[in-house]
């Protein structure tokens, strides 16, 4: 897919509105439009990285490291009993937004999920 036609691309960049949370140079977290749970939030790199294989290590380092402060934001917002990350890498793993992606999806007891 052509770089020009990636919606997250658009959406990390600002040129599409979403539902920000937090914003810095290198990525932009916003809640998933079809979310998993209250509060699924989406970590998504500011420039374009098809998946895990192509992203550079320093990029995906400050993911990760955006990742812990969102984890404790959405603890200290939504007090979910747990957290699943996810991060997609092909469509035979799921993935349908190709612009690499790291899934927060909060997680509580009443919910019974076993996976
Ligand atoms: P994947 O399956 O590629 O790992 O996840 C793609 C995710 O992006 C899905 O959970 C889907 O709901 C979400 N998504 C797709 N398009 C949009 C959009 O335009 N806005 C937002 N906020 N989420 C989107
Ligand atoms: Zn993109």
């Amino acid at each position: 897919m052509n770089k020009d036609d990636c919606i997250f691309c658009k959406i990390a960049n600002g040129e599409i509105p979403s539902a920000t949370v937090y914003e810095d140079s290198v990525c932009r977290v916003i809640l998933d439009v079809n979310p998993a749970n209250k509060g699924h939030a989406l970590i998504i790199p500011k420039e374009h990285f098809d998946n895990i294989y192509s992203i550079d290590a320093e990029t995906a380092a400050k993911i990760f490291t955006i990742a812990t402060e969102v984890a404790k934001a959405q603890k200290a917002e939504l007090n979910p009993d747990g957290l699943n990350i996810l991060q997609n890498n092909g469509e035979a793993a799921g993935q349908t937004v190709f612009h690499f992606h790291m899934h927060l999806v909060p997680r509580y007891i009443k919910d019974n999920v076993t996976m």
